[in-house]
Order: structure tokens, then sequence, then C-alpha cells
């Protein structure tokens, strides 16, 4: 009976750390995409991720299949009477001024019209070369169907249409078919079993073009996820240390060009050990978490950034700010903090949840860099710890 109430808390303790842990990116994975859809928030993202990579794949298709209706066009001219080469000059043009219309949004980058300009330019194509075969046929020529395998490949594979936009158009070029012969006289030789081949093509083009798209959206999932991981903190969704380490570097080189002041925090949880001794390490992350949204209520303009340092640690910089700026809101920070009213356990030597937080400004050195700035936040912060916690201290004067 014990057993199964620690297994089942265990399990709900290992529940929570994953549900509180999880990013939109790993929730996703979670919940599976076979029906080929994100939740909303990485729906948007998904297309525009897909958006971005499908013109260069048409950039290389494109050519070639101009290249390949120019063949086509040739070979006609010299195996075709001239009556009936000039009948199927509508068709043909046709077909090159679709390629035209599917050239303009990928070379002109009209992403968003790409989706809509690929299936018109498809269909159009796929419809007219029917009609062009009809006519070659009664002209007694023979009418490969392999064309209209080649346009629903294409349609499938090539021209990286999303399954359902996709399984769209193959269907409507492959009605186009049949329906065109309605203009003839005599329809196509072997009209049915063509039909036939065309449907089975269809249904091996849908399998693929499902895997195609199931693949790109883990693509996606994949580089997002790891994009993630390698910038944000899991646990309180900051920057990690190495994010935040780099973007100092960046931010102190545009402060020296811009000629401004930097000022950089180090805020550490008093007495946190009381604190996971006495609630747990589940409880302590979410103290952690809401510690870390607490200071970042102090981050307001684009160059202000806040990281986590390590364990219970965190770092905040801001851009343009004086060193009286900076104690306004690093004081700002630590009430913030203090207003979580997070009580600490009975016996802790604190009653609540507070921090102590050491700043370093550039405003007291010319010459400043992102390490002599953390060190001297760094001393700050002890500084404050000994004179009893929960209180801000400015770095007195800046080490090189
Ligand atoms: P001080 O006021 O001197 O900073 O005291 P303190 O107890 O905060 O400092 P100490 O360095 O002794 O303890 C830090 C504690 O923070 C110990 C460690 O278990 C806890 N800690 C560090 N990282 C995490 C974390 O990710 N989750 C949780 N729950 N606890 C953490
Ligand atoms: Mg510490
Ligand atoms: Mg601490």
């Amino acid at each position: 009976m014990q057993d199964n109430r620690d297994i089942a808390s265990a399990q709900s303790t290992v529940n929570e750390i994953l549900r509180e842990d999880r990013s939109l990116y790993s929730t996703q994975f979670a919940l599976g995409f076979r029906s080929l859809h994100f939740i909303p928030d990485l729906e948007k993202g998904f297309r525009q991720f897909y958006l971005e990579n499908n013109p260069a794949q048409l950039r290389r298709v494109i050519p070639f299949a101009i290249f390949l209706t120019l063949i086509f066009g040739l070979a006609d001219y010299f195996r075709l009477s001239e009556e009936v080469f000039s009948a199927v000059a509508l068709p043909r043009l046709v077909q090159v001024l679709s390629l035209c219309l599917l050239a303009l949004p990928v070379y002109l980058n009209y992403t968003r019209w790409l989706e809509a300009a690929v299936m018109a330019a498809l269909i159009l194509y796929g419809a007219s070369t029917p009609i062009m075969l009809g006519l070659i046929s009664q002209g007694d020529y023979y009418t490969p169907i392999g064309t209209q395998l080649i346009i629903l490949a294409f349609c499938y594979f090539l021209a990286g249409l999303r399954f359902f936009h996709a399984a769209l158009t193959g269907a409507v070029i492959s009605i186009a078919y049949p329906m065109s012969q309605l203009l003839f006289p005599y329809p196509l030789p072997n009209l049915g079993f063509n039909c036939f081949i065309i449907v089975a093509f269809n249904m091996l083009g849908l399998v693929g073009a499902y895997f195609l798209e199931y693949t790109s959206r883990e693509n996606f999932l994949s580089r997002q996820l790891l994009s993630e991981m390698a910038l944000f903190d899991s646990l309180t969704g900051l920057l990690n240390r190495r994010a935040f380490a780099l973007d100092l570097e960046k931010t102190c080189s545009q402060a020296k060009r811009d000629g401004v002041h930097l000022a950089v925090a180090m805020a550490d949880v008093d007495r946190f050990k009381d604190y996971n001794d006495y609630y747990g390490h589940v409880q302590g992350d979410q103290c952690l978490r809401s510690v870390a949204t607490a200071l970042q209520g102090s981050i307001r303009r684009p160059l202000d950034k806040a990281g986590r340092y390590g364990g219970e640690e965190f770092i905040l910089v801001w851009y343009n700010c004086s060193a009286k700026d900076a104690e306004r809101l690093g004081e700002e920070a630590r009430q913030a903090v203090e207003d979580l009213q997070l009580r600490q356990g009975p016996g802790a030597r604190q009653r609540s949840i507070t921090v102590s937080i050491g700043i370093a400004s550039s405003e007291r050195g010319d010459d400043f860099d992102s390490s002599s700035l953390i060190r001297a936040a760094d001393r700050a912060l002890y500084l404050a710890k000994d004179a009893g916690r929960n209180q801000v201290v400015i770095a007195d004067t800046h080490p090189a």
C-alpha cells in the first residue's frame, strides 16, 4: 500500500516536472502531428518556415520544367504535321505561361502568393496537357500518358506543396484528363486504362506528399527545439548562461559604439537552501520560476536582457542606463521578489523569499567589457549578502 503511494507520488512529481519543463515544441512532439496540424501558436511558425524554404527548391526545379516543356515542343515540331503542330500551339503556350506564373512569386520573393501560384500554375499546366494530347491524337499521332504522370509527380514531389494542396491539385489535374476528352469526337486510345493508372499514381502521390509534409514538420520542430535548448534555460525560460554571455558581449560593443552606459546586475536568492530543504526540489523549482518572472519585470527595452546565471543566480543587463537608474531598477526588482511573498518554512532564517542584488555600471570606468562588469557585479552581490541580504549594492569602482 505504502509502495503504491510512493510510486503514485513519484509519478506525479515526474509529470509535474515534465509539464512545467516542456517547451511548446516538445509538447507538440508529445502530442504528435499525424493529422498534419500543430497547435495554433506553432502552426503559424511552421507555415512561415515552410514558405521560406520552399522557394529554394522551386528555384532549382522551374528551369528544369521549362527546359522539359521546350524539349517536348521541339520533338513535336519534328514529328507532327504543320497543321497538328499549329493546333497544339495554344495549349503549349498555356503551359509555358503557367510556368512563368509559377516563376513570378518564386523569383520575386512574394512568399504570400507562393502556394496559390503553385497550385494555379500546376492546374493550368495539368489541364492544358490532356487537351494537347487529345489534339495530337486526333491527328493520328501517338500520345503518351507519361506526360500527365510527370506533371502529377511534379505536383506531389517537387513543387513542395503541403499534403492538402498537393492532393487537391492532383485531383483536379486527374479529373481534367477524362473531362478534356469531351472536347473531341474520338476519345484518347486506352482512356479507361490511362484513367486507372492516373488514379493509382494519385494514391501513390498522396502517400508521398503525406510523408514529405510529416518529415518537414518533424524537421521544423527539431530545429526549433534545438535552437531553443541552445539559447534558453528550460526551467525559467530566461536566456541561459552561455547565450546571455554572448549577448552581453555584443551589447557591450554596441554601448561603446553608441557612447551609452550599461549596467549589469547579479541577483542571488537568499537562503534558498532552506526553502528547498523544507518544500523539496519541485516546489523549489516553482519558486525559481516565480523569482525569474519577477526579475524579468525590470526588463522593458529591446536591448535589456535577463538570464539565469546558475542554480539560483540570475543576471540582468540594462542598456543606456546610468548607475542611478540601475540602482532604482535593482530596487524595483528586489521589491518585486519580496512582493511575491513566498513563505519560507518554519525554522528558516528568513520569513520569505528575497534576493540580494549586486550592480556594476560602466559609468564608473571608461574601458569596460562583459567579464569585468560581471566580476564587479558579483563582488557587489557578495557585499549585499554580507550586509544582511535582501538589498541592492552598487559596485564602488569598476576594475579593469
Ligand atoms: P545565500 O543566501 O547565501 O545565497 O544562501 P543559499 O541557501 O541561497 O545558498 P546556497 O549556495 O547554500 O544554496 C543554494 C541552493 O540552491 C542549493 C541548491 O540545492 C539550490 N538550487 C540550485 N539550483 C537549483 C534548481 O535548479 N532547482 C532547485 N530547486 N534548487 C536549486
Ligand atoms: Mg548562489
Ligand atoms: Mg542563494
